[in-house]
């Protein structure tokens, strides 16, 4: 009948490869699997960046890495909402609105390790007449033993690759992943890194030393880059490895969400039940990420990459991979 048509349609596309209702999702296209090998879902990843409309536009692809639990794909819910929006304004929306995109959630269960596109592309068009492609990727990682550090360092390095890198903070594991895996993914691969680093720290709560946003950031950065002589030479070396990664380095302070999100097992997202502040600072950081005059796509080694060179970019460092 209609109604049970529809509701499978509606509600039982997660275990299905097509979108039988079109409807944009998360789809998994690298996958860490429990040996640590990985697996790359080249049908998936095809379909979304050798489609029409989009396999010859150059790209921009925003990926949030970091651990478990920091709220990365929350985070990207918001990039969602304000791309679906069309930069809007009022790309917020109603208060009332649950979040919805990637899962996110509270919990402490765990997860796969990998990384999941949003299978919609989005065309943005630039002032000066370009319309590049932006493509959404939340990573999915592990920092608790040495193995799954390897595995996160692998996908780390893979959406490190691709332009843009939104991390939630902590620092100190990812001078560890630089020192241990991170010089060695960067290096063997055949693509310098060449794009955007951004260190997002969340639950900034020493506003009246550095303020929230990119200045207090920047400034905070500055503070824990800065190389001395009186530093330890590992950690000197690993502040000059961050610097030689990547050409931008940048990083954001925001603030905590409040109680609700942090702890509430049955907040949905909706706005109205966010901190005010929090909501302040993402007015400000996801155009900063975001907006058309903002996004840019970066060259790997002197060309602009497209959507059907990032596949191929993809293929080849998979492939380094599993040797
Ligand atoms: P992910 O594993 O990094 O993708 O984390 P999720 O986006 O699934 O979020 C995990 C939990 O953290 C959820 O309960 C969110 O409500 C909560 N959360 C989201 N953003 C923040 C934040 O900035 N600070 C805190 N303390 N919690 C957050
Ligand atoms: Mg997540």
């Amino acid at each position: 009948s209609w109604g049970s048509l529809s509701d499978k349609n509606v509600y039982d596309w997660s275990s299905e490869e097509e979108e039988p209702d079109g409807r944009a999702r998360p789809i998994q296209v690298l996958l860490v699997k429990d040996d640590h090998t990985f697996e790359l879902d080249e049908a998936a990843l095809s379909r979304i960046l050798l489609s029409e409309e989009v396999r010859d536009r150059e790209v921009v692809a925003i990926s949030v890495a970091g651990a478990f639990r920091k709220g990365k794909s929350f985070l990207m819910d918001f990039m969602l909402r304000y791309m679906y929006n069309h930069a809007s304004e009022n790309w917020l929306g109603n208060p009332e609105e649950p979040l919805t995109g990637f899962s996110w959630r509270g919990g402490s269960e765990r997860e796969t390790t990998g990384i999941q596109i949003w299978s919609e592309v989005f065309l943005v068009d630039k002032p000066d007449g370009r319309k590049v492609a932006v493509l959404l990727m939340d990573t999915q990682g592990t920092f608790d033993s040495q193995s799954t550090l390897r595995d996160s360092a692998t996908v780390f390095a893979l959406s490190t690759m691709i332009i843009l890198q939104i991390t939630c903070y902590n620092i100190v594991t990812l001078f560890q992943l630089f020192t241990e895996y991170g010089r060695l993914a960067m290096e063997e691969t055949f693509l310098k890194p060449f794009q955007s680093m951004i260190f997002l720290v969340r639950d900034w709560s020493f506003p009246y030393e550095f303020p929230y946003g990119q200045e207090g950031g920047m400034k905070f950065l500055e503070k824990r880059l800065k190389i001395s002589e009186n530093q330890h030479e590992e950690l000197q070396n690993v502040r000059k490895h961050i610097h030689s990664c990547f050409t931008n380095i940048s990083c954001f302070l925001m603030p905590h969400p409040g109680l609700k999100v942090a702890t509430n097992p049955h907040f949905d997202g909706r706005i109205k039940e966010i901190d005010g502040e929090f909501i302040n600072n993402l007015t400000v950081l996801v155009p900063w990420l975001l907006s058309p005059r903002n996004i840019d796509v970066k060259e790997i080694n002197g060309s602009k990459i497209t959507c059907r060179g990032l596949l191929e970019y993809f293929k080849a460092y998979i492939k380094i991979y599993q040797g």
